[in-house]
């Protein structure tokens, strides 16, 4: 079976102590296990797509505006991945396997060509870390579970600010969207 790495949000913003709407502690404790897996899968040759949070400061149309301070605006460096992930990132953006994705939603399929890129590629199994696990992990989860896809989740490598929120997820991907929780 085709698998790709879905990389969701690592970013300073989400993980950094200064972070606009970072996750602390638990979101950077991932980073070791983050860049490992991501490791494994660009050196397989698997798909590996970053698909990565974009906002316009002062979006006044924005769903999130009264949900979240502003976070990974563009240009700025709030949106660059966080810690060893940002330099491991630029040194292999180039090969043809890694995919970098702007995304405006808590998923990644919401509103890009994620789903099309997968589809060519005949991938059916979907492997996601990055924060946060109840948020926007959750959301990609669960489109990639209405859309056919084989979910896998690796419970090391995501990470919430909210830690009932980050439990509740993991059972919920297990016992609702039949997904694989290593
Ligand atoms: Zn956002």
């Amino acid at each position: 079976m085709k698998r790709a790495l879905i990389h969701i949000d690592y970013t300073y913003d989400f993980v950094a102590p200064q972070g606009k709407l970072t996750c602390g502690d638990s979101g950077q404790a991932i980073e070791g296990q983050v860049l490992k897996i991501t490791k494994q899968f660009v050196e397989q040759g698997d798909f590996v797509v970053f698909a990565i949070d974009r906002h316009e400061e002062n979006d006044p149309y924005h769903p999130e505006r009264h949900l979240f301070p502003a976070h990974n605006i563009v240009n700025t460096a709030g949106r660059d991945l966080y810690g060893q992930l940002e330099p491991y990132y630029q040194a292999i953006k180039t090969m043809a396997n890694v995919y970098y994705l702007d995304k405006t939603r808590y998923s990644a399929f919401a509103g890009t060509d994620l789903e099309m890129k997968l589809r060519e590629r005949e991938i059916q199994e979907l492997h996601l870390v990055g924060v946060c696990t109840d948020i926007c992990v959750l959301h990609t989860a669960v489109d990639g579970y209405n859309k056919g896809f084989k979910l896998v989740i690796h419970k090391d490598a995501v990470a919430s600010f909210n830690q009932e929120g980050h439990q509740w997820a993991l059972g919920h991907f297990e016992s609702a969207l039949g997904a694989t929780v290593i």
